[in-house]
């Protein structure tokens, strides 16, 4: 076992020394060179063969049904690809900014350098596109990476493997495959930047190793998103959308809501609304929803008992079941399930779910939302349903959450023009399009002195100096 640990702590030394040499030469490249090798990353997914291989990757991972392997793991990674094609010049080149009056006779920019070597350390949920898209982005920054996909999706991993080591040398990308020993392996060395995605309990030690090196962090977190549905809502398109993004995954999305706060007025009809969805979704010949192809399972037998365990205290704790509740330990199977009567002495009111259970909170006025959500650490998501504009501003204005979506849900990532994040426990710093390009690239202020200077201020100082410092000053 030691002589194992002292092997990958080698091999990560000696990738590590190669691609920080590596570094100094491609921070040169072009915005040209780097897109070939982005390029090659879209033809490779292009390929019916390797799409093929990563849909039996995932089925074997999480049992994805295929249309979701393509619309939420390779079609987002595509779709960044094209963003990244169009905007890298762009993006890449030095940034002009204004000159205030005192500084006349100077010109500024910013120059774009990139960081260096980066790691980036990704989750078992969508375990292909959390993987390879930021490390598109690290490397159109200009960087190097060494990336360490999760155990727990151990066949995607190995399709990643495959993947990344046919296009990029290891001094430019290199995937490490491994558990806990791996990562404190990896988070040992002094990157330039780390970008993690994961719980927060873990980016509490990714932060911790950083902050040995004061590497600069990306954490992307999760957290309990809360769903509100306030009385204005349209109860059947919500209840429709809401169940889809439960059962996405199932439930195993850190953007998903995590439980819902309706308007007394509407719970009834929510229920039963959810209950008529997940017939029409899985259940539509009849024959149960387990045994629909389209509806996922849990990953692994540790997140089935811990979901599981917190059905248990909530129902212990009086908690009733309103939909679902079927569960098969053999099968990690748990069918969507919605949970009535929840308190806030229950652990689902307090843990991030990340199954398909949702629990359903009533509410009588605003001020009870703002007090409840304002009790739990700021989500990455806030979901808002409601056709009222200032009950709409009023939530937003009255809570903190990283994206919020309004009478949809999921999204959130679906538009790189905008940054995704959360904020404290569910993360820090944001991700995708130019936010991203900006988090892999030191962003490096450049002052250059066309003519004038600052002599009239030099020692030795006397009182016509202080009113000219003094003007100085009014004038920026
Ligand atoms: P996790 O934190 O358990 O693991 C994430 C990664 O960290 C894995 O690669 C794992 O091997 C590694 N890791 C585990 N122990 C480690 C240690 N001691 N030191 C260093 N690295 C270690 O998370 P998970 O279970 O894979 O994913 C679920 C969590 O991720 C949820 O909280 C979810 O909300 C969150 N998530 C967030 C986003 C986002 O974009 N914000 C996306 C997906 C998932």
């Amino acid at each position: 076992m030691i002589s194992t640990n002292v092997n990958i702590e080698e091999n990560i030394n000696a990738v590590f020394e190669m691609q920080q040499q590596y570094a100094k030469d491609i921070r040169h490249t072009t915005a040209k060179e780097r897109l070939e090798y982005i390029k090659k990353v879209e033809a490779y997914l292009r390929d019916e063969n390797n799409v093929k291989a990563l849909e039996e990757a995932m089925s074997k991972d999480l049992r994805k049904p295929p249309v979701e392997v393509y619309a939420t793991e390779i079609g987002p990674v595509l779709a960044n690809i094209q963003y990244i094609k169009k905007n890298l010049k762009k993006w890449m080149r030095d940034k002009k900014v204004s000159t205030p009056i005192a500084m006349a006779g100077t010109s500024s920019y910013i120059h774009y350098e990139p960081k260096g070597v980066t790691l980036i350390i990704a989750p078992w949920n969508y375990p292909f596109m959390l993987t390879i898209i930021p490390t598109l982005y690290a490397v159109a920054a200009g960087n190097t990476v060494m990336v360490k996909p999760s155990e727990v999706s151990g066949h995607t991993a190995g399709f990643i493997h495959k993947m990344l080591d046919k296009i990029f040398d290891k001094k430019h990308v290199a995937v490490f495959e491994g558990d806990v020993p791996v990562a404190t392996a990896l988070l040992a060395m002094p990157f330039n930047h780390i970008h993690f995605t994961g719980s927060p309990a873990i980016g509490k030690i990714v932060m911790k190793a950083a902050s040995q090196h004061l590497t600069s962090v990306t954490l992307e977190l999760g957290g309990k998103s809360p769903a509100i549905i306030d009385k204005t809502a349209h109860l059947s398109s919500t209840a429709e959308k809401l169940t889809w993004a439960k059962s996405l995954n199932n439930g195993q999305t850190c953007i998903a809501p995590d439980y819902v706060l309706v308007h007394e007025s509407l719970k009834d009809q929510l229920v039963e609304a959810v209950q008529k969805n997940v017939n029409k979704f899985f259940n539509a010949k009849n024959k149960g929803v387990q045994a629909s192809p389209d509806y996922g399972r849990i990953i692994n037998e540790r997140h089935y008992g811990r979901i599981n365990g917190l059905i248990e205290d909530a129902i212990n704790k009086g908690a009733n079941i309103a939909v679902g509740g079927e569960m098969d330990a053999a099968d990690k199977f748990i069918s969507p399930t919605v949970l009535v009567d929840v308190n806030d002495s229950m652990e689902i009111m307090h843990e991030e779910i990340f199954g398909p259970v949702l629990p359903i909170v009533s509410f009588k006025n605003k001020e009870e939302v703002v007090d409840i959500i304002g009790q739990r650490p700021k989500p990455l998501a806030l979901y808002i349903a409601s056709k009222s504009k200032s009950d709409t501003d009023y939530f937003i204005q009255n809570t903190s959450a990283g994206g919020t979506v309004i009478n949809d849900f999921m999204l959130g990532t679906s538009n790189p023009s905008l940054p995704f994040g959360g904020v404290n426990n569910s993360g820090i710093g944001k991700s995708l399009g130019h936010h991203s390009f900006v988090d892999f690239s030191n962003e490096r202020g450049v002052i250059k002195r066309n003519w004038a200077s600052l002599k009239i201020i030099f020692p030795p100082y006397n009182d016509g100096i202080m009113t000219m410092v003094k003007q100085l000053y009014k004038w920026t």
